[in-house]
């Protein structure tokens, strides 16, 4: 993990040749220009490779080929006609007609605006053509309004044919992006078999080159089915890419020197003495995991999971203040960083320890001055923001690193984080431990794709004395209600949150609805509502969060920003609206902001009617039971079920052809052959050895490759 020199890389670490056409951009395909380009780029990624594993979600048949006067209405068809005549339209507003016919009948090609000069050229009178589109009816005439393919005869068999149909975004033709994807799936290369021959063999897959092209070329519905062979070999690679690339991660981990801290425990006794409360039974008992896996020589990197409000903080400081050397906590805000060293602070001086606040907002001298004590070693706990930590802060003896709420990232981004954090200037990266700490509950099978083996402390239950907190689903249509106790509320002195959804293709269109509902709720409730969302500068966000947690604002409202750790006690409602956008994971992270203190709580999920099933499910879920690990696994198996908005947020790999839901035993068996790769070809030295970093990088693994002990 230390930093690689740059400039000149080893050859073992470039992605092989027979890669680079996959890796050119899109735009070099031909026909994608920058407009397309960039439309693509949104929907499946910006080289050709992500136009690879753009697989289509459905088929339109045009195999269909019936005379005219047979054609039934609304069907897909592809008519072998004459050409008769061109009536142009006597004014603008009406279509371009081309009338043509069989020995059945005649039908109505129709084009609005259409070009003269391109439809004499692709449709002349008296040709025969083929062209293919849906039939309609007009005047008790039959016509087809813009086909979708008008073509010569010789083409025929081009169009008489399965299409497949892709996942789209607006401003992007349908035909366009087929024909990207085309010369995609043409440019790719034939691979060397990375694959075991036996298990390919047992299995009936098809090679990569052919799997992809057959993915691609679906004849009927049951092709789509991620289950068939062609998919599933497919899918199958891009798990046994991620399991690898984890185990070599990891494979370095274990290769570095650790050292092993073990305290007295003095220290630690202070702390707990010094606290208003009992540690719950979970707390011991990952506080003993974690200790005994610092005490151990080798390196820790250890993953502390545990439910929002789980009291995962202090399990950190007890960890920290016994590490014989100096700790860093990192947070990934300001807000969050100030708040955790407020909590902290007073544990610190309990175990006579010295904790310093780091974050963008220290500056000028004070900064130089803390930034010396640490360097000297007269802070011993340095809480502050990821940013702060990615500069050159100079530790004198760092031992471990506490890296809190960083779900939203994948581990690869984690670890990186960690290695840089830690790469200040002299500082023996090799030897830092680091305690990950994450509030998204993630079920075993996933938590294999987003850490493989890494250790895993789980803290299930929550201190005692929590007050539940009541969950409503209410339509919108009752808004003024909720308007009217949240007024009852704030008369009262209480806080509540008002969270508005970011769902829209364009965050500027989602900002203005949090805009129009904050100007809403200030016209009812005066000026102690606020605002806060992502494209705030961070420091006028930390702000008006400081504002709500110090009681200046009673309202927030607010974009998916406050998801990640906000602790303000004094918070009892939580408002969603358009609760049914939000996957489950997001509600009940949402959810745990508030709960926290002595109050009553309740969350009020405000919903468009009619709900969809998989919504209606996931309301209902978060209704009746407030266990995340229960969530998790129910968000998974609803998931499956394609509603996916909120996956992104959940911080797991988001895989392009594989599905979790689905895909559960092919992970396992990634997994089993990751490892067994490994053990016998470490360094993938050898044939297949050199297939699988292939495989690497053709699933964008190339951190990963760099983790392969040289020679
Ligand atoms: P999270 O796991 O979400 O980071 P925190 O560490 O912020 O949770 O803890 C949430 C709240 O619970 C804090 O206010 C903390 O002081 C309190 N807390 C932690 N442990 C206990 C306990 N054993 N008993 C009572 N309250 C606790
Ligand atoms: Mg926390």
């Amino acid at each position: 993990m230390s930093p690689r020199p740059t400039g000149k890389m080893p050859s073992t670490t470039m992605r092989p040749e027979i890669l680079f056409p996959l890796f050119r951009p899109v735009t070099a395909l031909p026909g994608v220009g920058p407009r397309n380009g960039k439309l693509i780029e949104k929907i499946a990624g910006g080289r050709v490779v992500d136009l690879c594993w753009h697989l289509p979600a459905g088929i339109i048949d045009r195999r269909f080929a019936p005379k005219i006067g047979e054609a039934p209405l609304g069907a897909i068809v592809t008519l072998t006609v004459e050409v008769d005549q061109h009536s142009p339209p006597p004014t603008k507003r009406l279509p371009y007609k081309v009338r043509c016919f069989d020995d059945t009948g005649f039908i109505s090609l129709t084009f609005f605006h259409a070009r003269e000069d391109y439809l004499l050229r692709t449709l002349p009178p008296g040709e025969t053509c083929v062209v293919s589109g849906r039939i309609e009816e007009y005047g008790g005439e039959r016509q087809m309004t813009h086909p979708d393919h008008i073509g010569t005869i010789e083409e025929i068999d081009q169009l008489q044919a399965v299409e497949p149909v892709y996942p789209l975004t607006a401003g992007l033709s349908p035909k366009s992006l087929q024909k990207a994807i085309k010369a995609a799936v043409a440019d790719a290369p034939e691979l060397p078999e990375w694959l075991d021959p036996a298990y390919l063999a047992q299995q009936k897959w098809p090679a990569w080159g052919e799997a992809l092209r057959a993915a691609h070329t679906p004849e009927e519905e049951a092709d789509l089915d991620p289950t068939t062979p062609t998919r599933q070999r497919l899918a199958f690679d891009e798990l046994l890419a991620n399991q690898l690339a984890l185990s070599l991660i990891r494979a370095d981990m274990r290769r570095r020197p650790g050292r092993s801290i073990v305290g007295d425990g003095h220290m630690r006794r202070a702390v707990i003495e010094s606290l208003p409360y009992a540690l719950t039974a979970g707390q011991v008992a990952t506080g003993r995991e974690i200790e005994a896996d610092m005490g151990s020589a080798a390196r820790m990197i250890r993953l502390l999971q545990g439910d929002v409000g789980s009291g995962k903080t202090v399990v950190a400081m007890l960890i920290a203040v016994e590490s014989g050397a100096q700790a860093a906590i990192m947070a990934p805000t300001a807000l969050l960083a100030r708040q955790h060293a407020g909590a902290l602070a007073p544990m610190a001086q309990s175990a006579g320890v010295k904790l310093a606040l780091l974050t963008g907002n220290e500056k000028g001298a004070a900064r130089e001055e803390l930034l010396r004590r640490l360097e000297r070693g007269d802070i011993d706990i340095l809480v502050g923001t990821h940013a702060v930590f990615q500069e050159a802060v100079v530790f004198r003896d760092l031992a471990l690193a506490v890296i809190d709420e960083q779900h939203r990232f994948g581990v690869h981004q984690r670890l990186a984080l960690a290695a840089k954090s830690a790469a200040g200037d002299g500082n023996k990266t090799g030897e830092l431990d680091i305690l990950l700490m994450t509030a998204t509950p993630i079920p075993r099978t996933l938590a294999l794709t987003a850490y493989g083996d890494m250790d895993v402390s789980r803290l299930t239950e929550k201190p005692p004395g929590r007050r539940p907190i009541t969950t409503r689903a209410l339509p919108l249509d009752r808004l003024d209600e909720v308007v009217a106790s949240l007024e009852r509320l704030t008369a009262q002195g209480g806080r509540a949150y008002w969270v508005c959804p970011l769902v829209s293709e364009s965050e500027n269109v989602d900002l203005a609805a949090a805009e129009d509902r904050h100007a809403a709720l200030a016209h009812r409730l005066g000026d102690r509502v606020g605002l806060v969302h992502g494209q705030m500068p961070a420091k006028q966000r930390d702000q008006v969060m400081a504002a709500f947690s110090g009681g200046a604002i009673d309202i927030l409202v607010a974009t998916t920003v406050i998801e990640v750790g906000v602790d303000v006690p004094e918070a009892t409602v939580m408002v969603i609206e358009h609760a049914e956008r939000f996957g489950l994971a997001q509600l009940h992270q949402l959810r745990g902001r508030v709960g926290r203190g002595a109050d009553d709580s309740s969350c009020l999920l405000l919903y468009a009617p009619p709900l969809g099933e998989a919504a209606r499910a996931r309301l209902t879920i978060l209704r009746d039971t407030d266990d995340g690990f229960k969530i998790a696994e129910e968000d998974l198996r609803l998931r499956g079920s394609g509603e996916v908005l909120g996956t992104r947020q959940s911080g797991l790999p988001q895989f392009r052809v594989a599905d979790l839901a689905v895909h559960r035993d092919l992970l396992a068996a990634a997994h089993d052959n990751a490892r067994l790769i490994l053990e016998r070809d470490p360094g993938l030295t050898g044939d297949r050895g050199q297939a699988l970093r292939v495989l690497l990088y053709l699933f964008a693994r190339d951190a990963a490759v760099r983790y392969l002990r040289s020679g």
